[in-house]
């Protein structure tokens, strides 16, 4: 356990999870699907190790969409109340989740990192300052930290 394990949870309280390391990075999407899927002007998404999240309570209830790359996403939401806490992306599978923020207790502790597919932004969605934005995706070797890029290689090669 470390300390500064940072916790979750569902509308309705029944599902709550821990974080048990900071994520690797937080993207600011604002492409068209996470506009759709959270019925607001982008997705706020904190990556990390599946192995370093840790669900503490609740029932899970899993739906799997398209992705604008051609692959499927799994979001996984609370089976009571049908929050979506956190999603399985193509291309690292069920290794990495992309937890969203707006579930954590305290939203602040992860800011985003880096804002993608702003190309689709809405006009009146404001950027978040001091980040770099990019019109569609990034090289992660030339926005990721060091450290940050050591544990999405170890994921690659694992
Ligand atoms: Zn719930
Ligand atoms: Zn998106």
């Amino acid at each position: 356990m470390t300390s500064n394990a940072l916790e979750g949870g569902c509308a309705c309280g029944g599902v709550r999870y821990r974080l048990n390391d900071k994520p690797f990075i937080v993207h600011n999407c604002h492409c068209r699907l996470c506009q759709r899927q959270t019925g607001t002007g982008s997705a706020v998404n904190a990556f990390i190790e599946s192995d370093r999240l840790e669900q503490l309570s609740g029932e899970l209830a899993e739906g799997d969409f398209a992705t604008g790359s051609g692959g499927t996403q799994t979001v996984v939401r609370c089976a009571s109340c049908a929050t979506s806490v956190w999603s399985f992306y193509p291309r690292l599978g069920r290794k990495v989740a992309a937890v969203r923020v707006g579930s954590l207790d305290d939203p602040s502790a992860a800011p985003p990192d880096v804002a993608i597919y702003v190309a689709d932004k809405p006009d009146w969605a404001p950027l978040p300052e001091g980040i770099r934005a990019f019109d569609e995706f990034y090289n992660p070797a030339e926005v990721y930290p060091p450290e940050s890029l050591a544990r999405l290689k170890a994921l690659l090669d694992g």
